[in-house]
């Protein structure tokens, strides 16, 4: 079994040398977070997000789901010798998740042993949406969102208009079409949102960008019902190097500041709206 456990790591750059299980401390977490990689190869993602933190690598070590179980095992055990206390078990690594043919044998079977060692801690996947519009894809995650296995979803919403949707996510799938997904999927069940804010080419998000997707963001913890869709919203800013600065930059966190209160002006106070500057 020791030869399963991976360490502890103090950033995400541990699954670039093929990680498949990644301890990690995660402020949105607000503790330990174990990380889940099913791209521990090469990164494989719909987005090409200008802020992503995967740097090019290339690792001969294809995802394996028992080693995956063995692992996540292993670290688990590790954990509650030493007392510490496991918030989530979170799916995200080299790019989408759901793009993954492993994701949903291996979502059940981080489901099955977090009920075996950490009944208490979140099952987690951190998706961009994209996955969504895959009708398999779609009915997998709302069953396992409202179901047994509780999963909590956090759905990246980056942009309220195509064009800065382009800029930010720079993606082959038409806005409309993925906005039209994410609508369909947060009437159907819970989501966490995730909205990146930050500069890109030197340029912050323009007024008209920020009032569009407060109206949309809005609309989509409306179309729930107030906590039964949305169930909160994390504005986050850059905090960690990506292979393509300095095309991407930090705001300050009056600007995500600004955002979070413009939401809530809107919304109220139904529903969280946490700033991760
Ligand atoms: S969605 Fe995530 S993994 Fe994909 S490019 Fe963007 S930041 Fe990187």
């Amino acid at each position: 079994m020791k030869g399963f456990c991976p360490g502890p790591v103090e950033n995400h750059r541990g699954r670039e040398g093929g990680a498949v299980v990644y301890p990690v401390y995660s402020r949105r977490s607000k503790g330990l977070s174990i990380g889940i990689n099913l791209f521990p190869d090469h990164k494989v993602c719909s987005f090409n997000c200008p802020y992503c933190e995967v740097f090019p690598f290339h690792s001969d070590r294809a995802f394996s789901l028992p080693v995956m179980e063995k692992a996540l095992e292993c670290v688990l055990a590790e954990a509650a010798e030493g007392g510490i206390p496991v918030r989530d078990i979170c799916f995200s690594g080299n790019g989408e998740p759901s793009l993954s043919p492993d994701f949903q044998e291996a979502l059940e079977a981080a489901g099955r042993i977090r009920e075996r060692f950490v009944p208490e801690a979140a099952l987690v996947v951190i998706t961009n949406g994209t996955g969504l519009l895959k009708e398999t894809t779609f009915a997998f995650m709302r069953d396992a969102a409202l179901g047994g296995m509780k999963l909590n979803i956090w759905l990246k919403l980056d942009a309220g208009t195509p064009a800065w949707y382009e800029a930010m996510d720079r993606s082959g799938i038409p806005f409309d079409a993925l906005i039209g997904g994410i609508r369909r999927f947060a009437r159907a069940a819970p989501v966490t949102l995730q909205t990146m804010v930050c500069a890109v080419h030197g340029r912050e998000p323009p007024a008209a960008e920020e009032a569009a997707w407060v109206h949309l963001a809005a609309e989509l913890a409306e179309s729930g019902g107030y906590g039964a869709g949305v169930r909160a919203v994390q504005i986050y800013g850059k905090a960690r190097p990506a292979p393509e600065d300095p095309l991407a930059e930090a705001l300050p966190e009056a600007v995500l500041e600004r955002r979070a209160a413009a939401l809530r002006a809107v919304i109220g106070t139904a529903i969280p709206v946490e700033v991760f500057p």
